[in-house]
């Protein structure tokens, strides 16, 4: 599978990264809309978040998914942030794995 997004995960890409744990990794995009333009990336290949399941173990990926980006904002010293997630074709979505938008506007 082809996938950019895993293949930065696996490191096979290049990335500015920006914060890595198990289950996630964050890095600048590479056309940011914002000064800063952060995408939070789980490490596990999801196409998109219309996949995860409404179950308990959804509502748990979503969780973790939410609170690493706040995370990460709160690591780059973000007053304000923007959160935005494309989901499918139809909203936007170009690259299909799941990834949250971070757009910030730092003092
Ligand atoms: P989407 O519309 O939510 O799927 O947005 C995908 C984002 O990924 C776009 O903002 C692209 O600029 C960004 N992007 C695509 N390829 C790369 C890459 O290799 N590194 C960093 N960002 C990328």
């Amino acid at each position: 599978m082809d996938c950019i997004f895993c293949r930065i995960v696996r490191k096979e890409a290049p990335a500015r990264m920006v914060y890595e744990d198990e289950a996630f990794v964050a890095f600048h995009d590479i056309r940011p809309k914002a000064p800063v333009h952060v995408l939070v990336v789980p490490k596990a290949h999801v196409e998109k978040l219309s996949d995860y399941p409404d179950t308990e173990e959804g509502e748990k990926a979503l969780g973790a998914l939410f609170r690493t980006a706040n995370r990460v904002a709160r690591s780059l010293g973000l007053p304000g942030y923007k959160l935005t997630v494309h989901v499918g074709e139809e909203g936007g979505q170009e690259v299909f794995h799941v990834h949250v938008h971070v757009m910030g506007w730092p003092r």
